[in-house]
């Protein structure tokens, strides 16, 4: 059965991260909803931007996290970065970065620097996935799911692609693990596709389009910028692509826990927020030069 849908909203007005990352907030901050996109609990949206070539480095100092996981998407442009598990690297356009801060992580995200020096076009996504109690001090890691890595599934009639981060899409599944079921699908779609995408019953459900312009289970056309939330009242959501399209579609189990959010911390009460705050203090999330 095809859900309904319950809002289209737009993301908020556009705010700096750092000095290299300009972007729209779709949740938590630009929506009146909590926990309805659980178990994803914010996603930050970086239009395609042109940035001007430079040698200055563009991005996020070291920071950390704790208590749930960053997912980053490259559309275009390069993100360089390193955390103090030892790990680093590049994201480039297509691919995808799965970090797991866990119990607590030191970070930094910048402009890869030869295409800071190049410049060029920016498109990018955070999202950031909630852990539930038991795994929020699980072990930091980071999954790094290149191009090749990411199962793609071709529509039939050229129609377009589903790329399949986590979860499932029709028999392929994605690489990530994850410590919650949740489907994330990069959907790039030829006008006048069709295509359903799956959406369990109970599965907090969303689809944020990129470009171009799709009907959502029969609504009047949405377009660039536009996320629409459905109702958690079926199991299925079919996209008709107008034009050519790219959309994220987000469908995850709801984590049904109590939530306490400051700065880089989602945990589930405010002593854990206060310790997480006092272990960073006290250099417990390890050492990460800038
Ligand atoms: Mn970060």
């Amino acid at each position: 059965m095809k859900r309904t849908i319950e809002r289209v909203f737009r993301g908020a007005p556009e705010h700096w991260v750092g000095n290299g990352f300009r972007v729209s907030n779709y949740f938590p901050a630009a929506t009146d909803f909590d926990k309805r996109m659980s178990p994803f609990f914010l996603l930050d949206y970086h239009r395609p931007k042109a940035y001007a070539p430079t040698t200055e480095r563009r991005g996020v100092g070291t920071h950390p996290h704790r208590g749930f996981e960053t997912v980053t998407i490259a559309y275009q442009g390069a993100v360089a970065h390193h955390d103090s598990a030892g790990n680093g690297g590049v994201i480039l356009p297509g691919e995808v970065q799965w970090m797991t801060a866990g119990g607590g992580i030191l970070h930094n995200e910048y402009h890869e620097q030869g295409f800071a020096r190049a410049g060029g076009v920016m498109q990018m996504m955070q999202i950031w996935v909630n852990l539930p109690r038991r795994h929020k001090l699980a072990a930091p890691k980071y999954q790094a799911l290149t191009n090749s890595s990411i199962a793609e599934t071709a529509l039939p009639g050229k129609q377009g692609v589903v790329r399949v981060i986590s979860g499932a899409f029709e028999e392929t599944k994605g690489p990530a693990s994850t410590f919650t079921p949740a489907h994330m699908l990069d959907v790039r779609l030829k006008p006048g596709a069709q295509v359903r995408l799956p959406a369990p019953k109970d599965y907090n459900t969303a689809l944020l389009i990129l470009q171009g312009q799709v009907k959502a289970n029969d609504s009047p056309a949405v377009s660039e910028g536009d996320c629409v939330l459905f109702k958690n009242d079926g199991d299925e959501v079919r996209v008709d692509a107008v034009t050519d399209a790219i959309i994220l579609f987000l469908s995850g189990e709801p984590i049904e826990e109590p939530l306490v959010h400051y700065g880089p911390f989602v945990m589930n009460n405010i002593d854990e927020i206060n310790q997480a705050i006092e272990d960073f203090n006290a250099g417990k999330f390890g050492h990460l030069p800038d």
